[in-house]
């Protein structure tokens, strides 16, 4: 599955050139999105960057200052909430206290004048689907957050809307719950077939369930891309630095051919790396590396190409892997982590201890931006 690399593909939700502003603060900028049918697609930022306005406008509680958004094909521009295909997910906080949870399910599909037997019908399906069967008499209090969770998830989905918008839809849950219920969410989307698109800052979050991610910062969409690639090959300096931990060394390119070059890093720090694209000779760049790419060592590896010498800072045990931080002469704190899988043996290496740092020359990306 993965119609953005499908040049036939058919977009489903596109945001074009949309800015939205209230009074003269700009909380979306010119922005510009594809998102593909049966796309579970999330939209990752810091608090403020503009994302929950960029759903809302979708689900049309709010209509962009400029630029147009299309599902389908079909300009939403002046259709109501109610008249989209779209739903959108709430916190479970937002079920009905005083009703069932087999109530709270029917209530949309009651108000749509659907018939008895088919909302009972329907209802049924849906507490199947989440898996709260036998929970159908019990009124909200008497659950669990996370079967809460599944009710409000069930309510959402019961009138099959074709894209269902989740807003921070696990931030009530503890950090296991919220864990069990993105798989389940992610098995759910699969079953019903639907397109989802939901809103987190937790780029873990992000990073588990979403087929493709939009990072955005300050109202725009600074990379698009499978949450591998987000990873891997992060396209500027703040998404390398916002998805998971990471390296990063500022210094100029001393000498590239094809891809290949030499980052001088001040302090007698050379880089050695083969992913310097077209940075020209002299530009200024930073080199960034993930932690597990980084080997940590008591000895200079003979045959390293990149290798920096330090102390160990801190180590951390932290059952499938151990990270380390090892400070450079330059005082540059470098994080490393190494999976326990394979270790038989206490660790050799100590606070305070000499150590060295060494990685490939394909190990790290050089940034631009
Ligand atoms: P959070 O995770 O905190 O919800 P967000 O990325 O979803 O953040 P938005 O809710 O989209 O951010 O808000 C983006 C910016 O627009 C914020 O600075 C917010 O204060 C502002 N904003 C949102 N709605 C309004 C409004 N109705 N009137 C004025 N400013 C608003």
């Amino acid at each position: 599955f993965a119609p953005w690399n499908d040049p036939n593909a058919k977009p489903y939700i596109q945001f074009e050139n949309v800015t939205k502003r209230f009074g003269d603060f700009t909380a979306v900028n010119n922005l510009s999105l594809t998102i593909f049918e049966r796309e579970f697609f999330a939209l990752l930022g810091a608090s403020g960057c503009g994302k929950s306005t960029l759903l809302r406008m979708l689900a049309g509680f709010e209509e962009p200052t400029a630029g147009r958004i299309l599902l389908d094909g079909q300009d939403l521009r002046g259709i109501p909430p109610y008249r989209r295909p779209v739903n959108m997910m709430f916190q479970s906080y937002a079920l009905f206290p005083h009703m069932t949870v087999e109530n709270n399910i029917a209530f949309g599909l009651k108000q749509d004048g659907m018939a008895r037997p088919d909302i009972e019908r329907r209802v049924g399906e849906m507490l199947k689907l989440v898996k709260l069967e036998q929970f159908a008499k019990r009124k909200p209090h008497q659950l669990s957050g996370g079967q809460r969770q599944r009710v409000a998830l069930a309510r959402s989905v019961a009138k099959r809307p074709k894209v269902l918008l989740l807003d921070e839809p696990l931030g009530a849950l503890d950090k296991k719950l919220r864990e069990e219920t993105q798989f389940e969410l992610m098995d759910l989307q699969q079953e019903l077939g639907l397109t989802f698109v939901v809103v987190t800052h937790d780029q873990e979050e992000a990073m588990t369930m979403a087929d493709r991610i939009a990072i955005m910062d300050k109202g725009e969409v600074m990379q698009v891309a499978t949450p591998a690639e987000v990873y891997e090959a992060p396209g500027s300096r703040f998404v390398a630095g916002f998805v998971g931990n990471v390296n990063m060394f500022e210094g100029k390119v001393a000498r590239g051919a094809a891809g290949a070059a030499s980052i001088d890093a001040g302090n007698g720090i050379t880089i050695r790396t083969e992913n310097a694209g077209d940075a020209a000779a002299g530009a200024t760049v930073a080199f960034a590396i993930r932690p597990e790419k980084i080997k940590v060592s008591s000895k200079k590896p003979a045959d390293a190409v990149n290798a920096i010498e330090g102390e160990v800072y801190d180590i951390a045990y932290l059952g499938d892997m151990t990270v380390y931080h090892i400070k450079l002469d330059d005082g540059h704190v470098v994080r490393a982590s190494a999976m326990n899988a394979a270790r038989v043996t206490e660790d050799p290496l100590t606070w305070n201890d000499r150590a060295w740092v060494s990685f490939r020359p394909d190990a790290g990306v050089v940034l631009t931006r």
